[in-house]
């Protein structure tokens, strides 16, 4: 049984994408289900991915004058009430907590699925002048939002996140916090998770509730359907108003500040697969891939084979995350295995190799093997873990280019994605929430952001003909 190939249990993306997902996130020992629908065990491997990108992202808010607090996990509903739009959205995803022991609780209480209500009530109580201000406050934790279809990562009932909740003296300053981790998320996607993401606005029917406006990156897959990676709300003062947070300007004024949310979720390991990931199994990028080299040894039980191995992995563990598989199973099962949980990089070591004083280096996104001297190993892996980060990120930039299609009409949307299959659609739109929801009845792509960047190709909406406002993408969201 040891030689049987751990691939050839999974399904072919290009026949069934969804079946492959799932099949890999199982394989690649990411996930395993629970007994709770929806909610799911994140198992080392996975996790370990999530530590990456927690470390990666905590820099960055610390590097921006972030700090990091804990919230309770519970929202009494009274308080969670206290803005309209806010409890409107969220009411029909809540998990309710109505007994405490064998006492029904008089003021029932809700199961986070996001904190804002909480952050204001504090802020409350700790904001009074201007010197209070800002607070740029962010917190790593789980939340809870009763899905009715789930998928790993995807969607899930309990999934873990970092929210940030910063509140400001001006609008400006707000507006500018809100920007500034739109763009900490589209460098995390793009220069250490290698997907290439637009920037943009939501439309008004597609933003955050209680948001003025709210900010996002949105990411093709390689199916062609389009993922939101993360997003980032700009508040005003409404949530101030409702929550009676206010402050003491220089002048003595009571003043109502200007607040901001942002947050991204386990929700981009579910993008690292879908954009990266083949027929192989998963394929993951160096900036945090648990393994970015895994040795194997060939012909293991030949004398000075293990020890050698044992070598070149102490020297290259001070810099690289490396592993050293000495297990008793055959080179070949050791391939497939490694390349199922899509370790970048895989350094072959055997008897000839070691006489010769060099060793085989096999990249795991296009397969390329080269022969490298052990002496140079240290930097040519430096040099060959850019290169698959390049090569994902070119690869999935070129999926995307490939499948954006700019039309003019509703016709030629259809036919569009008829013709190529599912990707992002570029066309102008007047503004009009009818014709925002006329496209989707029509074509099936629903809007997925304004660009931040981006001209208009056409002067009329691709719905009504009315002078068009702004260009949109629309596609199929996950
Ligand atoms: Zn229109």
């Amino acid at each position: 049984m040891a030689e049987k190939k751990m691939v050839e249990d999974i399904t072919s993306m290009d026949e069934d994408f969804a079946k492959w997902y799932t099949d890999i996130v199982k394989k690649a020992e990411l996930i395993e289900y629970t007994s709770v629908k929806g909610c799911m065990v994140i198992r080392p491997y996975g996790y370990a991915i999530w530590e990456n990108i927690q470390k990666i992202l905590d820099g960055m808010f610390k590097a921006t004058g972030h700090e990091n607090v804990c919230m309770p996990m519970f929202i009494p509903e009274s308080l969670l009430q206290k803005e309209k739009d806010h409890v409107e959205g969220f009411a029909p995803e809540v998990a309710w907590v109505t007994m405490g022991g064998s006492e029904v609780l008089e003021d029932r209480l809700c199961v986070r699925p996001t904190s804002e209500t909480l952050f204001c009530e504090h802020y409350a109580n700790i904001i009074h002048s201007y010197r209070d201000l800002p607070k740029l406050y962010n917190q790593w934790v789980s939340v809870v939002r009763w899905e009715k279809t789930t998928r790993p990562f995807l969607r899930s009932r309990e999934f873990l996140w970092q929210e940030g909740h910063t509140i400001h003296a001006t609008a400006e300053e707000a507006i500018e916090e809100t920007e500034r981790m739109l763009n900490v998320y589209a460098d995390l996607c793009e220069n250490y998770l290698a997907i290439p993401v637009i920037k943009g606005k939501k439309t008004e029917s597609d933003k955050f509730a209680g948001a003025v406006s709210t900010y996002a990156i949105e990411a093709l897959m390689h199916d062609g359907k389009a993922l939101q990676a993360g997003t980032s709300h700009f508040f005003g003062d409404g949530f101030a108003k409702a929550f009676d947070i206010t402050y003491t300007n220089k002048e003595n004024k009571k003043i109502n500040p200007f607040q901001t949310s942002w947050g991204v979720t386990t929700r981009l390991i579910g993008a690292i697969i879908m954009t990266h990931g083949d027929n192989n199994g998963l394929v993951l990028p160096p900036a945090v891939a648990p393994v970015q080299a895994v040795i194997i040894p060939i012909a293991q039980h030949k004398e000075g084979v293990l020890e050698k191995c044992a070598e070149i992995k102490e020297k290259l563990s001070s810099k690289y995350r490396i592993k050293l598989d000495d297990s008793d199973n055959s080179a070949g099962w050791k391939f497939s295995e490694y390349e199922m949980k899509g370790v970048p990089v895989r350094i072959e070591m055997g008897p000839r190799d070691i006489e010769a004083g060099q060793c085989v280096i096999v990249t795991r996104h296009n397969g390329e093997r080269t022969v490298v001297a052990l002496d140079e190993l240290e930097v040519v892996l430096e040099q060959k873990l850019k290169e698959v980060h390049d090569g994902l990120y070119n690869k999935a930039l070129e999926n995307r280019e490939k499948r954006t299609y700019s039309c003019t009409t509703t016709d030629e949307i259809i036919e569009a994605l008829k013709e190529n299959g599912d990707g992002f659609v570029k066309a102008m739109w007047c503004g009009d929430e009818e014709c925002e929801d006329a496209v989707k009845e029509k074509t099936g792509v629903c809007s997925r952001c304004i660009p931040l960047e981006g001209e208009a190709f056409s002067d009329v909406c691709v719905c009504c003909g009315k002078p068009a406002k702004h260009l949109v993408y629309w596609g199929k969201a996950y």
